[in-house]
């Protein structure tokens, strides 16, 4: 059995006399290193900032603000890889439920707890499991970088953009890139956004790096554009952004600077974050469409928005998130989603992207259904500027052999 006290555990729960409790009852099961937070953004931030993950959460589900399972949602694009346990006064079936929403996100659950929690029950979950470093000594849980070292990134010139080809479903066409910001870092290489973009938002670094990653895409398709003048790009914006009253200003300059129509551009929200803040950023949104920006809603399923809302926002394009493109085709319940979202999309006359698009059978689903645009592994995995047109080249080369098109 696990050396328990050494065992670190995150304790959420938004009622105070709660926190105590379990505490207690942690305490009484050998738990003793144990961190409490009130609020899932009170935790988010503890993680953001702590060097190691806790090997355990206690995580109650319901939660007024940010509910346990939005907060499993984050710990999710975290990669989080410790255990969670849900703990909730509600009945067996909804635990049940959110349970196998946990490990839809792959997160391990040890099982669930109703309130009033017994110290028999917590036993009976920990004894049956073993934290991965454990199993596992060199798991390789992502390192999270914290805020200075992110701004000096940033500072350094250390980000790079990759981009990765969107293809025409109907013909094969690459209609654009979406572009992906990486981190050439000195002595760890390359490091992903999952690593820092959280952070980067949390820490009011975000509109230094969304520049940094503007300026170098739009010169970037400056140059692609001189012999393929059709080709589109794709940038993620974060809400934070859009909060900032110059953004459109900028982005326009910026644009026209690089001599590159605003039609060509495609602005991606993400809808989860959307959501949260609609109102104060619907002004934005409806003057960078009004400049002709694309704008994209980016991980569409993911999060909550009703036909009401999407109607209101100006969006010409939705993503459907990659949870509900891959391994859509064998799978009853993501197809529902993906037929949905789709269905919704056309309805409310948007182009359609599908991402995460890895193999055969996902390409046969979005021909078969008339998605617009596909993105993904299958086509090509995201690439430094350098690599593009070798890879354009082959693939126009190829195309129509290789997808029977
Ligand atoms: P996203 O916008 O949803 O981007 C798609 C992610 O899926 C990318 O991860 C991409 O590499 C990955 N991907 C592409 N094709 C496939 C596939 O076929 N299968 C699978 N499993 N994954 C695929 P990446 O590059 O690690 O970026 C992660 C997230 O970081 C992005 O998710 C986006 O939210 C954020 N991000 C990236 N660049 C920026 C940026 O410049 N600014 C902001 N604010 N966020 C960014
Ligand atoms: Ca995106
Ligand atoms: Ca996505």
């Amino acid at each position: 059995m696990t050396e328990r006290s050494t065992l670190k555990v995150l304790l959420i729960d938004d009622e105070p006399f709660m926190l105590k409790l379990l505490g207690h009852t942690l305490a009484t099961v050998g738990l003793t290193a144990v961190t409490v937070c009130e609020s899932g953004r009170e935790a988010l931030e503890y993680l953001d900032l702590s060097s190691y993950p806790p090997d355990l959460i206690l995580l109650d589900i319901n939660m007024p603000e940010m509910d346990g399972l939005e907060f499993v949602r984050h710990l999710a694009k975290r990669q989080y890889s410790g255990g969670v346990i849900l703990v909730s006064g509600e009945n067996e079936r909804m635990l049940q439920a959110a349970e196998k929403l946990v490990q839809m996100y792959k997160i391990t659950s040890l099982g669930h707890l109703q309130k009033p929690v017994t110290p028999e029950a917590l036993s009976k979950l920990i004894d049956k499991w073993m934290p991965s470093w454990m199993i596992e000594p060199s798991s390789s849980a992502l390192k999270i970088y914290n805020a200075n070292e992110i701004k000096a990134a940033i500072s350094n010139n250390e980000l790079v953009n990759y981009y990765q080809p969107q293809v025409e479903v109907a013909t094969g066409k690459v209609v654009g890139l979406e572009t992906l910001v990486r981190w050439h870092h000195p002595q760890d290489g390359l490091v992903f956004p999952e690593q820092f973009i959280r952070v980067a938002e949390g820490y009011g670094l975000i509109n230094a790096l969304t520049r940094a990653v503007v300026d170098a895409a739009f010169a970037q398709l400056g140059i692609w554009q001189n012999n393929n003048p059709d080709l589109m790009i794709a940038i993620n914006i974060s809400m934070d952004d859009l909060a900032s009253l110059d953004f459109v200003d900028y982005l326009a300059a910026a644009a026209t600077a690089a001599d590159i129509a605003p039609g060509d551009i495609v602005l991606e929200v993400k809808e989860s974050q959307l959501m949260k803040n609609l109102s104060a950023s619907q002004e934005i949104l409806t003057r960078l469409r009004l400049k002709r920006f694309g704008m994209s809603i980016d991980d569409f399923g993911t999060g909550y928005s009703s036909f009401t809302l999407l109607n209101n926002v100006p969006f010409n394009e939705l993503k459907i998130d990659q949870g509900f493109v891959h391994g859509a085709a064998s799978n009853d319940r993501l197809l529902a989603i993906y037929n949905a979202s789709l269905t919704l999309a056309k309805q409310l006359n948007m182009k359609t992207v599908a991402e995460g698009v890895e193999d055969w059978e996902d390409w046969n689903l979005l021909r078969s259904t008339g998605c617009d645009i596909a993105q993904g592994y299958f086509i090509a995995r995201p690439m430094p500027a350098e690599k593009f047109l070798d890879w354009l080249s082959s693939w126009q080369a190829n195309v129509e052999a290789a997808l029977n098109l």
